[in-house]
């Protein structure tokens, strides 16, 4: 009887430990991703960035940084005359400041210059 409570104790525990790290790695990555040198300009007081899952974001393959993009899914992003395809340089980009900017098509927040969906078109 008592192993079964010590049992059930430690498969708790665990249970919430696997919890509270799970919800700090989710925080911890959005941070990181912020914090990172990756994106190093400072980011706009009132906005926020589109998270990655954002429904429109995740299917348009949407990454803060391009060097994220799923080359398996978008082959033609790893071309050698895709090399400037970034946010910044795309027709829907509206810069805020250095390193991020408004997106027309995905509108739940800010987007990094450096980032990269399938929608890209180039700036004229
Ligand atoms: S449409 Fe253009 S600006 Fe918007 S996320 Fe895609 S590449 Fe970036």
């Amino acid at each position: 009887m008592q192993k079964t409570s010590r049992k059930q104790f430690f498969t708790t525990s665990f249970s919430w430990m696997a919890s509270l790290y799970l919800l700090e790695g989710g925080f911890g990555l959005l941070n990181q991703i912020y914090a990172d040198k990756k994106i190093s300009a400072p980011f706009p007081d009132d906005l926020h960035p589109v998270l990655e899952s954002d429904p429109t974001a995740k299917a348009l393959g949407f990454h803060q940084d391009a060097k994220d993009t799923d080359f398996n899914l978008y082959p033609e992003r790893k071309e050698p005359t895709a090399k400037n395809q970034f946010c910044k340089h795309c027709v829907q980009y509206t810069q805020v400041n250095e390193g991020w900017g408004k997106c027309n098509i995905i509108t739940t927040g800010v987007v990094s210059s450096k980032g990269w969906c399938s929608a890209w078109t180039k700036r004229s």
